[in-house]
């Protein structure tokens, strides 16, 4: 197996289309006899047969197979896959979406430094910007991102990063990332984007000029709900100051065998995300004006307060809406949601199975607002089962709850 510096990041990568990008690119078939699936590469350390070459591997670790702390070959082939997808120049493969949520933030602030992020980012990015980052006097203001005044009033001196996520998993809130990457560039701010919603098949943040995209892999690029991963792209320079800090320093690379199960995942990414985009508009059909939805909040639902928006920069939404139910108390939901068969209650989304999870499930229950319909939220993933058997069994459920 050649060593990673051989492994090149191409400057053509615009002209991959994904079949080819998904079957072919960053494998080498001749170097492990011809095997069309690539080996595990389950090893802590690599050799060395001189003193020069193990010296340069200690200067670049980022050029080298030294220990797989850092780069192992089997995370080459996941990484130099998802730049390609991405339109990105590198990529590197963590442990979670959360720690490349870390990593990347983290890797770009110091002391003094200001945040701008979205309203509600993913939970774990907003624990991190209350909980963690103050303790390093770096402070973040949230804004509705909807609004694209919000960003220039927001920023300010200090501001080092604008932290995006488009579209949000709940309600779906979406950027304007052409726009705020050009105010971000201008003002020279780093712009970062978790895409785990449309992953590089449906939206690529890069070509519209975001510096840094993340997504968790543990959703659609695992696809079958069995492994945790993370992905970071992004300018190769941007990419390696994160490897040799906090890559290396937290060891929250993904493992040989973790990046084998995304690979195996992404093979059929995008035939997956084809059958259940088409799926979830049957079902959403299906809900559409059903007398116990109040609503359906879907970014391709023509009734979307963002759906040009959403149609302009982005060419696919797939299995994850919201549904606000026509209940009367938090019991109904509770009721409604129990009662589903099939659709498992779960966190998460992006695996073979439909999933379903309330909003009041994180809010206690002397708190519940029957008057609030973000409490009466319930979030839909659909999976890779028919839309009949989806549908049927959200009927069943419907029919149990009295309104
Ligand atoms: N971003 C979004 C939008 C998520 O929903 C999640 C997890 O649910 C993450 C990031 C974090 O990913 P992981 O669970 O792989 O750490």
């Amino acid at each position: 197996m050649s060593k990673s510096s051989s492994i090149r990041f191409s400057s053509d990568r615009d002209f991959y289309d994904d079949s080819f990008i998904l079957n072919e690119l960053g494998e080498y078939r001749e170097q492990y006899f011809q095997a069309v699936s690539p080996p595990i590469f389950q090893t802590s350390n690599f050799v060395f047969k001189t003193v020069e070459s193990l010296g340069k591997a200690f200067e670049d670790e980022y050029g080298a197979h030294l220990y797989s702390r850092g780069l192992n070959p089997t995370s080459d082939i996941l990484r130099k896959k998802l730049a390609a997808l991405d339109g990105a120049e590198d990529c590197l493969v963590f442990n979670s979406g959360s720690s490349a949520i870390f990593a990347s933030v983290f890797g770009n602030v110091e002391s003094g430094d200001h945040i701008v992020s979205v309203k509600y980012p993913y939970t774990w990015a907003q624990k991190m910007f209350e909980n963690v980052l103050p303790r390093f006097n770096v402070t973040t203001t949230y804004i509705d991102g909807r609004n694209f005044e919000n960003f220039e009033n927001a920023i300010r001196e200090n501001t080092r990063i604008i932290y995006l996520e488009s579209p949000n998993s709940w309600n779906f809130a979406i950027q304007d990332l052409k726009a705020v990457a050009k105010l971000a560039t201008e003002k020279g701010i780093i712009t970062i984007c978790d895409n785990s919603y449309c992953t590089p098949i449906y939206q690529k943040p890069i070509h519209l000029g975001i510096d840094m995209v993340l997504q968790s892999a543990t959703k659609y690029i695992g696809g079958h709900s069995d492994v945790v991963g993370g992905v970071l792209t992004g300018k190769q320079a941007m990419m390696k100051n994160i490897f040799n800090r906090e890559l290396l320093n937290m060891g929250n690379g993904c493992t040989p065998y973790n990046a084998w199960l995304l690979l195996r995942g992404l093979r059929t990414l995008k035939v997956r995300l084809a059958h259940i985009a088409q799926t979830t508009q049957k079902v959403i059909q299906y809900l559409n004006g059903h007398e116990k939805i109040e609503k359906v909040i879907f970014p391709f639902d023509p009734d979307f307060p963002q759906y040009e928006l959403a149609k302009k920069q982005m060419t696919g939404a797939c299995g994850l809406f919201t549904v606000v139910l026509k209940a009367r108390s938090r019991q109904q939901v509770v009721d409604f949601c129990e009662s589903l068969q099939h659709i498992l209650m779960a966190v998460s989304w992006g695996g073979h199975e439909s999933l379903a999870i309330p909003k009041c499930a994180s809010i206690p229950s002397k708190d519940f607002d029957n008057n609030n319909p973000e409490h009466r939220m319930i979030r839909f993933y659909v999976g890779l089962e028919d839309a009949e058997y989806i549908i049927k069994d959200i009927e069943q459920a419907l029919d149990k709850v009295k309104v």
